[in-house]
């Protein structure tokens, strides 16, 4: 039985390969009936061993006979096709991380599988006919749902102040209706010339490269640098409104979504409307409802964290990376992946223009424009003439503050003055709790995590001992563990939290907040209070990164950096490039509304050439040191690292594992494609050196022992099949010994 195509063609039974989202690299054949006519990036339901499982058409060709040894597939899937270009970059991707093909395609779908299908809403709306049984919140109920429009049951509640119980009630005494409505749409219509800003010189010249880029529909990368402030959120602003007029979509990556909030009423204020929203925090069938808009088209622009990646775009036009250099893009749970390094690729299989947007941008973007990959624009100066703050280092050792506290003198008096003028002061110290180390006085003992290699920190006002590895938390105890003195435990260091009570001592009368991750109430408190800050709610504002970065404070006019040195002695080779980053972003959250900002850097080392740059606002210089290094050493991006970590709940087992990978590497046979230096010799001209293995930067984590190996190799060896090679060779993961691999770890 055969069925006529829309080609034309005859249409028999096919032979589909479908690959399932679960750890398995490999795709499966299966028998499709005629009738079903499955293309490739359909979904399916197929017979997965003993269950029926969700998987996507991988490929599909004719069957040429009979083929009873196949099972077949049960069901197509009412669900947008996954693009040939997303198949070829999850493919891909797999590859270049060396992840099962269907833990990649599991990145892509996710979403999908995790949500019902799509269901009609029911809205509520009066009837005019009165309550059986008045009372005022009934009333209040009423009063809200006048005017005969339907409204959601939560809105109506809100509105009214009230329980949903209450509409239940009035529907049942026929006062309030139901209404059958269609889902809402997944976004409301932008609109490019909304509000057009007129850009400065330098912006105009950013945005019409970028446009021009776009216009070719060809895969173009930039990077956007300018400094704090100087308008890079408006430039790209104008190339979305170029890939929407084409009718395209796009995407715009985020470090820290969950603090958007500023973001979005901005896109809203310049498009009408705003953005689709993807994260964690949005909800399952949000997100269903997200993944379908973007498949269909419906979803114009996306604004999310680093899965929104792997978003089913119909027509993506334009990819933007804010912050491009932040941590945040690196993935370190299950798949492996740097999402900035990922969205250039997944821009290079879409066809797409992508800017990387930073005020200092990683070492690896500033080689790769300097190289002439990506197309360098630039903007040197603030928008609207507003200056730079003026940056001053305290140091430390001459004019610190009395033993025990960590504001100095100048410091505080610049916060005095600040508060006496009505303007912001933030204080910026990146380390949550109150302290960083408790230790008892009389017999010095330390309080250490039970399952991670690390010190407890205490959290005073939750009275507690915390691991910020594991999440392990014990009660502080009020006599010494070890030797039971009482009243002994001493608090070593500043956290936010005791910079606070300092602050509190020192102006009983401002208005303190104090944010980090550890913020009670979640996202939402979060956001409700970055816009409190921004409206001027605090006079003084005490903060981890959580508030270093992307905010607008127009307030704010003084930044303290309590503690400059911190990091920089971590012995990570990335500590100079990641402090300067971070505290490039912090000084500049000062001073951008009207008034002047100025940022006071606390440090015992003011001659560290990070700190020097930082004074001076040499960035080049800066640059050219850290590049230089990174060449001399043959660090990324001028060679390549990979990363195993062998881990297991034993350190003798996890050790031993990870040496008997090391030998299969150095037995694996030269070859075009890679050779491998000897054990502990120097690595010649284009070999790959093996490291290890050592300890892991975290030895031991959730009770784990970690050893890891560091494969460091030329830009032109294949890592990846030096590594494929060395795994399939070595040993078998058993045993609870778990090896994950990270290609271009970001800690090394
Ligand atoms: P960045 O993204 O580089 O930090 P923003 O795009 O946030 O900079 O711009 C900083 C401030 O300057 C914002 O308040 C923004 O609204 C304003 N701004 C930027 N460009 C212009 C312009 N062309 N005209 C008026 N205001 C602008
Ligand atoms: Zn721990």
């Amino acid at each position: 039985m055969c069925a006529a195509r829309d080609d034309g063609s005859e249409a028999g039974a096919q032979i589909v390969e479908v690959l399932a989202p679960v750890a398995v690299d490999a795709a499966y054949s299966y028998l499709a009936p005629p009738a079903m006519r499955l293309q490739p990036g359909d979904s399916v339901i197929a017979p997965l061993g003993k269950r029926e499982a969700y998987g996507v058409v991988w490929s599909v060709e004719p069957a040429p006979g009979p083929r009873g040894n196949l099972k077949s597939i049960s069901q197509r899937l009412d669900r947008p096709p996954l693009a040939e270009k997303l198949r070829n970059f999850i493919d891909w991707l797999a590859r270049y991380t060396l992840t099962p093909r269907g833990m990649a395609l599991r990145l892509a779908t996710r979403a999908a599988e995790d949500a019902g299908p799509e269901t009609a809403r029911t809205l509520y709306r009066a009837t005019g006919k009165p309550p059986a049984r008045p009372t005022p919140t009934r009333a209040r109920m009423l009063e809200a749902a006048e005017g005969g429009v339907a409204y959601p049951k939560k809105a109506l509640a809100e509105a009214a102040a009230c329980s949903t119980g209450v509409i239940d009630a009035l529907v049942d005494e026929g006062a309030l209706e139901t209404v059958s409505a269609p889902p809402e749409p997944v976004q409301r219509p932008l609109d490019p010339c909304f509000a057009t800003p007129a850009l400065e010189a330098a912006q105009q010249a950013a945005a019409d490269a970028l446009a021009e880029a776009l216009a070719s529909r060809a895969f173009k990368p930039f990077l956007l640098e300018g400094v704090t402030g100087s308008g890079k959120t408006e430039v790209y602003f104008e190339a979305i409104a170029r890939a929407l007029q084409a009718g395209g979509q796009a995407l715009v990556l985020m470090p820290e979504i969950a603090l958007t909030t500023q973001f979005l009423e901005r896109f809203a204020a310049r498009f009408g409307e705003k953005p689709a929203e993807w994260h964690s925090g949005v909800t399952a069938r949000k997100r269903a409802r997200i993944w379908r808009g973007c498949a269909t088209g419906d979803a114009r622009v996306v604004v999310g964290a680093r899965s929104a990646l792997f978003l089913p775009f119909r027509d993506l036009r334009l990819i933007v990376v804010d912050e491009e250099h932040d941590g945040a893009y690196k993935q370190d749970d299950g798949v492996s992946y740097h999402a900035r390094d990922m969205a250039v690729a997944r821009a290079r299989f879409e066809e797409a223009t992508i800017v990387l947007a930073s005020a200092t941008p990683s070492i690896e973007s500033r080689v790769n424009a300097m190289r002439g990959r990506y197309k360098h624009l630039r903007l040197d100066s603030r928008a609207r003439a507003r200056l730079m703050p003026t940056l001053e280092a305290i140091d430390m050792r001459a004019e610190g503050p009395p033993r025990g506290r960590w504001i100095a003198p100048r410091l505080a008096l610049a916060i005095g003055e600040a508060i006496a003028r009505q303007e912001q002061a933030l204080l910026f110290l990146n380390r949550r709790g109150y302290a960083p180390l408790t230790l008892c006085r009389v017999c010095g003992h330390r309080f250490r995590c039970e399952n991670c290699d690390a010190w407890l920190v205490e959290h005073r006002f939750r009275r507690a001992l915390m691991c910020h590895h594991c999440g392990h938390v014990e009660r502080r105890p009020d006599v010494c563990p070890e030797c039971g003195a009482e009243d002994a435990l001493a608090a070593c260091g500043p956290g936010v939290e005791r910079l606070a009570e300092e602050a509190a001592t020192l102006f009983p009368d401002a208005r303190i907040l104090t944010l980090s991750s550890d913020f009670p109430g979640g996202a939402e408190r979060l956001r409700r209070e970055l816009e409190e800050i921004a409206k001027g709610a605090f006079d003084i504002v005490i903060g981890t990164q959580l508030v270093a970065k992307g905010h607008n404070f127009p307030h704010l006019t003084l930044v303290g950096v309590v503690d400059a040195d911190l990091g920089l002695g971590s012995g990570d080779p990335r500590a100079a490039e990641r402090t300067f980053q971070l505290l490039n972003q912090v000084t500049g959250r000062a001073g951008r509304g009207d008034k002047p900002g100025r940022a006071l850097i606390q440090t015992f080392q003011p001659g560290h050439p990070v700190i020097a740059a930082l004074l001076s606002g040499d960035a080049e210089k800066f640059y050219a040191q850290e590049i230089a290094i990174r060449e001399r050493a043959g660090l990324p991006p001028f060679g390549r690292l990979a990363a195993l970590i062998v881990s297991a709940k034993d350190a003798g087992v996890a050790e031993a594992h990870a040496r008997a990978l090391a030998r299969a590497a150095h037995e694996l046979q030269p070859s075009a494609r890679y050779r491998v230096a000897p054990p502990g010799a120097f690595a010649t001209e284009g070999e790959i050196a093996l490291f290890g293995p050592a300890e892991a930067p975290l030895a031991l984590i959730r009770g784990r022992y970690r050893f890891r190996l560091l494969a460091k190799g030329p830009r032109g060896a294949d890592m990846q099949a030096f590594l494929r090679d060395m795994l399939a060779t070595g040993p078998k993961e058993r045993g609870g010994v778990r090896v994950q691999v990270d290609v271009d770890p970001q800690n090394f």
